[in-house]
């Protein structure tokens, strides 16, 4: 006990020195008698008030530091919403991360013209519709947004009723990991008090002057310090309480709004959602076939039951029956946008090493100037690659409307919205690289999405491929929680053998084969997600409506929300292991188009 309190110790004082150099980085308006600049606009949250003075210095600092979107913090921020703060931006890097969380002060935001209208945001309503506003700036000025202390700007007290929806506002599907921290922490400095009173009280003691290390001395000056560090304890107790009975919602209840809409699709039945079942192989028509996989939608729980057979001739393994375009349209909706679109922007923040690469993977064989990334969703791939190669134009193309705000972003030079297949006679030799990524698994017929590539790219261009691994030991590991099989959304399993052989039939020679490079640590992570999401599924209109299914989602994500932690530190630590054929769950091809 005395060894695991030391421990905990050690962790608050180390924690306290990273969240005091964060403190201390940020930058501090100056005054300025320089005028407003006519495209600066300002945000601000209902209640707090800008003065004139403000404004000018805010203005100033951010024509000097070439900011498009600038968080003013005030001196005097409440304790609580400094070590916020201080947890989730780390100033020396928000700048430069594209992906890092947009996080705000809560009460007045410069921004740019241009990019308040790129990004469609409008004067904050409430507390929640300020916060959602300033993380959808953060992803339209993904590196010139920064955030600096205005010592003119007072703090103003929040509504506890709001602080849940603020939280899921700002954090989204995180928002039961930050909420699990707190009793974590307290049951933890609890115990060690009754198991070990004097070290307890002594690493409880530490726990209450974690603030002062923290704060005191940076660029925040909080008026409620000195009780915030006397209290720490009861009052996070009591802040937690009540954040979590908070029921405040901004506007009528989304999943709600949508239910007439999906009882309509539901009522005949999911019977229209598939086709026949296919007695051949889509690959080599044997006939073949053993079924390798029944599962369930273990993303969202949309009802159906969906099953996967292997050809026995050549291993492909694919969805059968499978989707209709109906089923298709069905279990794509409210997915990568609407009522879940937010939550996949944390799945894509954890594979940005991955981004790059998959950019780096082409260096050494082609020299881009053109690059056309296919099934480019909301543009991150091409956000990140264009680090890599910044002389290069980076196009999208994606069927879902993610691909225009992609656009609207400044993360793709232009935005195709359509069926590839049917797009591509336009672009015809346009291109040095196409680029799938985890985008030939959810098409129906993945041959004509090579022969589009072969139509888009110049002779001698590349075809970049990535594609889940269906040879990964880790499918019959984790079964059908191996979250590559995704259901119902992926249509073909191709083994490497057997995409090589398409990619020959149709004019590639492929020229590389990256196995462990492209493994994706995400496995257990997701694999404990789809856990959570079986036993508390969110309340979304797809399901009947229930108060037991609304009462329990909140409680179990919170309690749960450490085994997601765990399963992402398990990812990490275990992914060199897995970089290896036969265990990476994904693989990369490059090919060159001949001819
Ligand atoms: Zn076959």
């Amino acid at each position: 006990v005395i060894w695991v309190l030391g421990a905990l110790g050690l962790l608050l004082l180390a924690d306290a020195l990273r969240l005091r150099a964060r403190l201390s980085a940020l930058a501090v308006l100056a005054p300025s008698d320089e005028p407003i600049a006519a495209e600066h606009r300002f945000l601000v949250a209902p209640g707090v008030s800008l003065d004139e003075a403000t404004r000018r210095a805010a203005s100033d600092h951010a024509r000097r530091e070439g900011l498009e979107v600038l968080d003013l913090v005030p001196l005097d921020l409440r304790t609580r919403d400094a070590l916020a703060l201080a947890q989730v931006v780390d100033p020396r890097r928000y700048r430069q991360d594209r992906l890092a969380f947009g996080h705000t002060a809560g009460h007045a935001l410069l921004v740019h013209a241009a990019v308040l209208e790129r990004a469609g945001v409008d004067p904050p309503a409430d507390p929640v519709s300020f916060a959602r506003g300033a993380v959808r700036l953060k992803r339209f000025a993904s590196t010139s947004s920064e955030r600096a202390v205005a010592p003119g700007l007072r703090a103003v007290a929040d509504n506890p009723d709001k602080r849940l929806a603020v939280l899921q506002a700002l954090r989204g599907r995180l928002w039961p990991l930050v909420l699990a921290g707190t009793p974590l922490w307290l049951a933890l400095l609890a115990l060690g008090v009754v198991l070990e009173p004097l070290a307890g009280l002594v690493v409880l003691g530490l726990f209450h002057a974690q603030l002062l290390l923290a704060i005191m001395g940076t660029r925040l000056r909080p008026r409620d310090l000195p009780w915030a560090v006397l209290l720490r304890a009861p009052l996070e107790l009591w802040d937690w309480g009540r954040t979590v009975v908070g029921r405040w919602r901004p506007g009528p209840d989304p999943y709600e709004a949508r239910r007439p809409l999906y009882d309509a699709l539901l009522a005949g039945g999911i019977g229209r959602f598939f086709e026949a079942r296919r007695e051949d192989c889509p690959l080599c028509g044997g006939r073949d076939l053993v079924r390798t996989l029944r599962t369930r939608d273990f993303q969202q729980r949309k009802p159906g039951r969906f099953t996967l057979d292997r050809c026995r001739d050549c291993g492909h393994i694919f969805q059968n029956p499978r989707l209709s375009v109906e089923g298709l349209e069905f279990y794509y909706r409210d997915f990568y946008d609407g009522l879940a679109g937010e939550d996949l922007e944390i799945g894509f923040s954890l594979t940005r090493n991955e981004y790059v690469a998959r950019a780096k993977a082409v260096q050494g064989s082609v020299e881009p100037a053109r690059w056309l990334d296919v099934g480019g969703g909301h543009g991150h791939f091409s956000a990140f690659a264009r680090d890599v190669w910044p002389a290069c134009r980076f196009d999208g193309l994606d069927l879902s409307e993610s691909i225009e705000e992609a656009e609207q972003r400044g993360w793709v030079d232009r935005a195709y919205r359509g069926l590839f297949p049917e797009v591509a006679p336009t672009l015809a030799g346009a291109y040095d690289v196409v680029s799938m990524s985890h985008y030939l698994e959810h098409t129906r017929e993945p041959k004509e999405e090579i022969r589009a590539a072969h139509q888009a790219l110049r002779p001698g261009g590349v075809l970049l491929i990535e594609v889940p691994d269906p040879a990964s030991r880790m499918r019959f590991l984790l079964g059908r929680w191996w979250v590559p099989w995704f259901q119902p959304q992926h249509q073909h399993f191709l083994s490497l053998e057997n995409l090589e052989r398409l990619l020959e039939s149709e004019g590639f020679s492929p020229f590389a084969r990256h196995r462990g490079e492209a493994h994706l640590p995400l496995e257990l992570l997701g694999a404990a997600s789809m856990l959570l999401a079986h036993l508390a599924p969110e309340p979304f209109p797809w399901h009947p409506p229930s108060r037991w299914r609304r009462a329990r989602y909140a409680p179990v994500w919170i309690l749960g929300a450490p085994l997601l932690l765990l399963g992402r530190l398990v990812d990490l630590a275990l992914a060199p292991l897995l970089r290896r054929p036969g265990w990476s769950n994904a693989y990369r091809v490059l090919a060159r188009k001949i001819g």
